[in-house]
Formats: structure tokens, C-alpha cells, sequence
């Protein structure tokens, strides 16, 4: 089997930096899978469909026409061809993306085309339930955690520098109702695998997060 690793964890834990780190430094693919649930979000109200409308939801989430050029060692986002790389990363769009996340009919639209990621020689698989449901049988599976805290003033620093602006106290709002709403949600809730390595990042760099993973995987 083509080895998987994945990530799982609670959103700004910094599962996105350290999956593209790690996937560059391996060679491996990567799957941003909170970015499929972003842009299914993204497509019901491009084309007016109600959030809490399951099935036609779902539907989108199938035919999904999302492609990820890279340009300049930049990965884009398109959707139906239109560029949504930075409307896709917004913290509306987040917990827009938890509302379609925990209709049940959506998940299972979206579990094939995440599996179709896994390419040799490897996968780097960044989510909620990559170890739980998605690659179940992964080799190696990380929970990264860090306190809401320090996860609100990571996400504060990120929308800086992508020029966007948000307080630090709705962000932390905005980040406890999601891990609510994440883990009580009654498909696929935001949990650590049986088989996982949890690793709460709050007092940990990237570098030595990155490092502490790298031995995880030479093991
Ligand atoms: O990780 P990201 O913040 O991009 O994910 C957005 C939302 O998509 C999450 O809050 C979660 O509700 C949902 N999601 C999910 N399962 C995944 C990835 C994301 O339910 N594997």
C-alpha cells in the first residue's frame, strides 16, 4: 500500500503549514481535505443552494470541478475554473464549511475523491478524519492539538499577513464554536484515532514540530 500519514486536529493547530512542510521535505502529495468542504461550501452558494439542503449539497459535493495548479511552488485553488484561492480561506467560508461538514450525505460524496488523492510515493492527508475514517489504514497517525488560545493568535497573525483583519477575541469565538460544533457532530467527530500520536503544538515552533514528526516517520 502507498504509506499515508495523516494529520487530524482542531482548526489553527497548524496542521496546514506542517502537512506542506512535510510533504515537500518527503516528496509527498498532499491533501488539504478542509479545503474540499471549503469549496463545496463555496459551490452551494455560488449556485444557491441552502446550506442545511442535504441532498442538493451533497450533490455538488460529487461533481465537484475543483482543480489545485501550482504555480511557482504557489499552490491555487480554482473552482469551476474561477480563481477562489483567498475567498476559500475567509473565516465565514470556515464555518460555512462546518455547517456542510457535518451533513452525513456530504461526507460520503467526498470520501472517494479524497481517497484518490493517495499517489505514490506517499500522502500527507490534513483534516478531521483522515485516521479516523478516510485512511484508516495509515501507518502513521498524528493528532496535532494546541490550547484555543494560542490557536486564535496563530489564525490572528496568519489573516495579518494575508492582509485581512479580524479581532482576537471573535477569533477565539469563532474557533470554539467550530471545535463545538466539530467534535459534537454525530458523523466523523472531530476525535483522535485509537492508533494516533497526539502532540499539543501550544508551546512548540514549527521547525521543531516539523522535526518531531520527521523522527515519528524514520521510525
Ligand atoms: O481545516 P479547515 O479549517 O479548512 O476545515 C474547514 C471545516 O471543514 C472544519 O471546521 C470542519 O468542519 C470541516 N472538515 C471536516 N473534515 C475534514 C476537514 C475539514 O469536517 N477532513
Amino acid at each position: 500500500r502507498i504509506p499515508v500519514l495523516t494529520i487530524d486536529g482542531p482548526g489553527g493547530a497548524g496542521k496546514g503549514t506542517i502537512s506542506g512542510l512535510l510533504a515537500g521535505r518527503l516528496g509527498w502529495h498532499l491533501l488539504d481535505s478542509g479545503a474540499l468542504y471549503r469549496l463545496t461550501a463555496a459551490a452551494a452558494i455560488k449556485h444557491g443552494v441552502a446550506l442545511n439542503d442535504e441532498s442538493a449539497v451533497a450533490a455538488l459535493a460529487g461533481s465537484l470541478d475543483v482543480a489545485f495548479p501550482v504555480e511557482d511552488g504557489k499552490t491555487r485553488t480554482l473552482l469551476e475554473g474561477e480563481e477562489v484561492s483567498r475567498l476559500i480561506r475567509t473565516e465565514q467560508m470556515g464555518e460555512q464549511a462546518s455547517q456542510i461538514a457535518a451533513l452525513p450525505a456530504v461526507r460520503t460524496a467526498l470520501l472517494q475523491r479524497q481517497r484518490d488523492f493517495r499517489h505514490a510515493p506517499g500522502l500527507v492527508a490534513d483534516g478531521r478524519d483522515m485516521g479516523t475514517v478516510v485512511f484508516t489504514d495509515a501507518p502513521l497517525k498524528v493528532f496535532l492539538t494546541a490550547s484555543a488560545e494560542e490557536r486564535a493568535r496563530r489564525r490572528h497573525l496568519q489573516l495579518q499577513e494575508a492582509g485581512m483583519n479580524a479581532s482576537l477575541s471573535s477569533l477565539l469565538k469563532e474557533i470554539q464554536a467550530r471545535d463545538a460544533r466539530d467534535t459534537q457532530r454525530s458523523v466523523a467527530p472531530l476525535k483522535p484515532a485509537n492508533d494516533a500520536i497526539t502532540l499539543d503544538t501550544t508551546r512548540l515552533s514549527i521547525p521543531e514540530v516539523v522535526e518531531r514528526l520527521s523522527e515519528l516517520l524514520a521510525q
